[in-house]
């Protein structure tokens, strides 16, 4: 169907292909051409397509019970916060349905510590260039400044920027901002073009926490979940939030998202203080448990971090000639590819090379395989990916 008459609200741009079937890194379309899939749904399914293990325990608790909601006891989602806090070293759970929405619940938990100590009107210093989902509170931490033209008002007050990475702006913060309760931040900002900051960052900003009472809350929805090469990417600094949330890869595809921290903070989300009616049941539970264990028996974190290597490597020699590239960073399967150009229709020019990309900030390719990619095919990500950015080249 044409968009102009389709039944759709139009908030998205979508590209010209639906796709039919999918199974590991590979995707089909409706015309039976096989794509290989490096955006996997956007960081989400990083077991790859149709992974037997996922499939199995999604078909078998949906001819068990599919929904009860948080009236009643869940077995799946008690055992799976068990799971959670042992992969995260956090303690408690709460569960929802994105990764926005796991976010509100930090924010809101966060707010609620502070009032409980007497602070009347909490702020939350967020960084520039930050994305933290779409939701009202989310989305007010989001792009505090307002850069980038998709990230308009409407905003809730209670977020303050502070420039990414930039220890000294946050410590100035700290000391002018009376009723600064906590620091949002991603450990790479994904959205944001996969901007790392510099080494000893998180910890610095850790110890900062620690020394002004403030709580550190750290949006993993991208980064978490084997994708930079760790469980959780704040173990590459040998540190630990006070809040986590995570979702994305969580369920493999079937929506799941959770907020994580210690039982000291936890206690401020009395029954009533927040909830969700689909949040945690068991179909998505039952998921999510499977694609933790699965993780862990693959080992998923290795593989991520030792193809994430040999992608990088194998990129920076590729593109090395190619002179529109800018830059060529990454952490484990997280890789961007920055442009000296805007690049907005590469992922179409992808599509005639049967490649799956995706560009954020007008001029940075983002890679977010499966993490099961093997090394074969990294080589072929490669090689259509440099075919990609010479159609482009050529063409603009
Ligand atoms: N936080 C980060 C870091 C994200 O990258 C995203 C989505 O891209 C979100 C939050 C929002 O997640 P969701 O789209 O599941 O609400």
């Amino acid at each position: 169907m044409d968009a102009s008459a389709s039944c759709l609200i139009q908030n998205y741009a979508r590209l010209p292909v639906t796709f039919t079937r999918g199974e590991g890194v590979w995707l089909w379309d409706d015309e039976g051409r096989r794509y290989l899939d490096a955006a996997a749904g956007i960081a989400v399914c990083n077991l790859g397509h149709a992974h037997p293990a996922v499939t199995e325990a999604l078909c078998r608790q949906a001819r068990l019970v599919t929904h009860t909601s948080n009236l009643y006891r869940i077995e799946a989602q008690e055992k799976l916060a068990v799971e959670l806090a042992r992969i995260s070293g956090l303690e408690a759970a709460f569960f929802c349905n994105s990764g926005a929405e796991a976010n509100e619940a930090a924010i809101k938990i966060a707010r609620l510590a502070a009032r409980a100590n007497g602070n009347e009107q909490p702020l939350i210093a967020v960084a520039q260039g930050a994305f933290h989902g779409r939701t009202l509170g989310a989305w007010s931490a989001t792009d505090p400044l307002g850069e980038h033209p998709y990230t308009p008002p409407p905003r809730a007050p209670g977020f303050i920027p502070i420039p990414f990475g930039d220890i000294g702006a946050l410590e100035k913060a700290a000391d002018e901002t009376p009723g600064l309760c906590a620091v949002m931040l991603e450990p790479i900002q994904g959205e944001n073009g996969v901007r790392i900051p510099a080494e000893g960052t998180l910890r610095a900003v850790r110890e900062l926490c620690d020394k002004r009472g403030l709580l550190l809350i750290l949006d993993e929805v991208q980064t978490g979940l084997c994708r930079t090469g760790a469980w959780y990417c704040f173990e590459h600094e040998r540190i630990t939030p006070d809040l986590l949330t995570t979702a994305k890869a969580l369920g493999n595809g079937v929506p799941i998202g959770a907020c994580l921290t210690r039982r000291e903070t936890a206690k401020h989300l009395a029954p009533g203080a927040h909830g969700s009616t689909f949040g945690g049941n068991p179909l998505a539970c039952a998921t999510a448990l499977a694609v933790v264990d699965t993780m862990e028996k693959e080992k998923l974190h290795e593989q991520a971090a030792r193809t994430g290597e040999y992608l990088l490597d194998g990129l920076r020699r590729a593109l090395a000639a190619v002179s529109s590239v800018a830059d060529i960073r990454g952490r484990g399967l997280l890789i961007g590819i920055e442009l000296d150009r805007p690049c907005k229709f590469l992922a179409q020019t992808a599509l005639e090379h049967e490649l799956l990309i995706n560009v954020t900030v007008e001029q940075v390719i983002r890679l977010a395989p499966p993490l099961i990619l093997d090394q074969a095919q990294a080589d072929l990500l490669i090689e259509r990916l440099a075919a990609t950015i010479q159609t482009f080249e050529k063409d603009s």
